[in-house]
This record gives C-alpha cells, sequence and structure tokens, in this order.
C-alpha cells in the first residue's frame, strides 16, 4: 500500500488560542441566531483567547449567509469552513480538526443540545491532565425511541469495539493538542470522531453534562443514516463481528453435519419418509437468513476497503472565511 501523504502538524504558535471550538452547520439556519448569542457569551466570559470554527456541510438553507454574517461581526474569533456539499457531520468535525489552532479543541452541535455553558467545565478537565473529555447526558432530551434504540447500541459496541463511552451519542467533548494532531494524521471515509479519539486517548475522562430539547429545526439523522452510523461504529473499529460469524458458520455446520448423519441412519433404518419436510424447509430458511445476513456484513467490510482504497479527497472546501493572522508587530 502506498505510504500516507505525512499531515504537517500545525504548530501551536505563541498567538494561538487556548480553546477552538469546532461546529459542524448543516440547515441549521433556525438556530443559529441563538446558537450564536450563548456561545460567544460563553467564550467571552473565558477571559482567555479562544476561536470558533464553523463547517457548513452544504447547507441549503441560509446557514451559509448568517455564518459569513456572524464571521463580519467576529472576524478576530470566528472562522468559517464552507463546503461545496454534504459530506457529513464527521467529516465537517475533519475538516475542523486540520484548522484548529488551539491548546484544547472542542466540539458541539449546532442545534443547542448541548449546552454551550458546559464548556468552561470540559476545559477544566483538560487541564487537570486528560487528553480526552467526554460526556454523559445527564438528562437526554430525546425521543423515546432514540433513548432506548441508543442504549441498545451503546452496549453492543461496547462489547464488540472496546471502546468505553458511557454515552456514544452526545457531541460535546474535549481533546488535546497532541490528540487532535493524531485525528488529523487519520485519512478514513467513515468514521465517528469520539470512538475514533479514545482509541488514541491516554487518558480519558467522562463528565456529566446538561442536554436540552433541539432549541429548532429537526434532526439531520433519518432512521436510515443512524442505522448506517452504527454500523459505520461497529464494522470501523472492530473485526469481532466477523469473528462472531465464522463462530456461527462453524458451529451450524457441525450441527447440520449432525442432522446428516442422523437423518442418513434413519434412511436405512427405517426406510425413506417424507414427514418433517416443513420442519427441514424451517431450517434450510433459517440457515438463508444467517447465510445472508454473513453476506451483508461481509459486504460492509468490503464496502469500506473499496472506499478507503480509492483515497479520493474526503471532502470539498468551496470558501474559507477567516481573518489573516496578526502580523508580528501588531502582536507586540
Ligand atoms: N450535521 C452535519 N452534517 C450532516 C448532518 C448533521 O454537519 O449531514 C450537523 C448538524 O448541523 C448538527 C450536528 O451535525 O450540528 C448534529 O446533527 P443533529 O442535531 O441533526 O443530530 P441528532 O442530535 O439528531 O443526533
Ligand atoms: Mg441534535
Amino acid at each position: 500500500m502506498p505510504a500516507m501523504p505525512a499531515v504537517p502538524a500545525v504548530p501551536a504558535a505563541p498567538s494561538s488560542p487556548a480553546v477552538s471550538v469546532v461546529i459542524p452547520v448543516y440547515n441549521e439556519e433556525d438556530v443559529l441566531p441563538a446558537l450564536f448569542a450563548r456561545l460567544y457569551a460563553v467564550l467571552d466570559g473565558l477571559g482567555e483567547p479562544y476561536e470558533i470554527i464553523f463547517v457548513n456541510d452544504g447547507s441549503r438553507d441560509r446557514s451559509t449567509q448568517l455564518l459569513s454574517a456572524q464571521f463580519r461581526l467576529r472576524p478576530q474569533v470566528t472562522r468559517v469552513v464552507l463546503f461545496n456539499g454534504n459530506f457529513g457531520q464527521h467529516m465537517a468535525l475533519m475538516a475542523g480538526f486540520s484548522r484548529v489552532r488551539g491548546a484544547i479543541a472542542i466540539t458541539l452541535d449546532a442545534d443547542l443540545q448541548n449546552p454551550p455553558e458546559e464548556i468552561p467545565r470540559l476545559v477544566a478537565a483538560i487541564r487537570a491532565g486528560h487528553d480526552y473529555v467526554g460526556t454523559v447526558r445527564r438528562q437526554r432530551h430525546d425521543t423515546a425511541f432514540r433513548r432506548i434504540a441508543s442504549r441498545a447500541m451503546n452496549a453492543l459496541r461496547e462489547r464488540i469495539t472496546r471502546i468505553h463511552m458511557t454515552d456514544q451519542g452526545c457531541m460535546l467533548r474535549a481533546y488535546d493538542r497532541a490528540l487532535v494532531d493524531t485525528l488529523n494524521a487519520c485519512r478514513e471515509m467513515n468514521t465517528f470522531i469520539p470512538a475514533l479519539a479514545y482509541t488514541f486517548a491516554a487518558s480519558p475522562t467522562e463528565i456529566d453534562v446538561a442536554h436540552e430539547e433541539r432549541h429548532a429545526g429537526e434532526s439531520k439523522y433519518s432512521f436510515y443514516k443512524l442505522i448506517r452510523l452504527n454500523f459505520d461504529l461497529v464494522t470501523g473499529f472492530s473485526t469481532v463481528p466477523l469473528q462472531w460469524f465464522s463462530v456461527t458458520g462453524t458451529v451450524l455446520s457441525l450441527c447440520s453435519a449432525a442432522l446428516f448423519l442422523l437423518l442418513l441412519v434413519r434412511r436405512f433404518v427405517w426406510g425413506a419418509e417424507v414427514e418433517g419436510v416443513f420442519t427441514l424447509f424451517a431450517l434450510q430458511f433459517f440457515l438463508i437468513g444467517i447465510l445472508l445476513f454473513g453476506v451483508g456484513l461481509l459486504g460492509e467490510y468490503v464496502g469500506r476497503i473499496q472506499q478507503e482504497v480509492r483515497q479520493r479527497p474526503r471532502w470539498r472546501i468551496s470558501a474559507v472565511l477567516e481573518a489573516l493572522p496578526p502580523t508580528p508587530t501588531e502582536l507586540s
């Protein structure tokens, strides 16, 4: 395999901010004004230099205009990356990470489900010596279906991948500079940032955070997209499902060999028979079901390999709005 291109690590220059907040935005015109009001107030209150990197994931509503207006309002602390299409939340986060200048990176959803007011606690946890701060929503404000499904997926993922995240769905998380550099060296197409970061973290921790209902607009994750996301999580981080499948296959072939012997003996001892034909059908359908599941599972892995070997660019940026970095004379 050809060597991956080396990613130049962004050096933390003396002028670099203490905190970089990365926010993916996809059709969020209804929430952006409220987000701006609360987020900037919290970060101004930190009393330290910060930057906010919005990555617009190909929104088709007025999000781009709102982000541009906000950039003009606070150019020194705002940077906006505009994708020219919808490449997904995690690609938007990766594109944001590649531009992070701060010592600590915080990720946040645009919809205000993660209260920005929790950011200082995440910063404090990183400063206490952790390189990865995960979060657990104290009380979730999602539909009952989402809560139950995500609890079940959490449990399954935990068993399969050995990635410990009490609450995989909460995107309000913090990563230190070194971890961000490591993430920037990863080139995969379908990923899940919190899990990817966890696999590299040396001293991960989790804190409780508040959770709110989506401020406005609707979830960008359809049922189908959620299933896709969970496949990414499981097949992207582990080959255990394939091993389970081969174990199941082994057990089943032993059982069917035994059944074959039994039927053979019956045939010669009691003669030909047709009773039990439907039981055999049932057995057959069951085995075909397992076979199809296995083919699908293999397809998941093969599809991922295909996407990786193509080595296409993971996104395309149409414009970046950012103020020129201050010149040395401006700094002194
Ligand atoms: N998002 C994105 N690209 C997408 C889907 C979502 O950038 O293709 C962003 C979205 O704007 C939001 C975050 O990812 O900031 C989480 O999305 P959402 O709140 O819809 O997910 P949910 O909370 O329902 O899981
Ligand atoms: Mg949300």
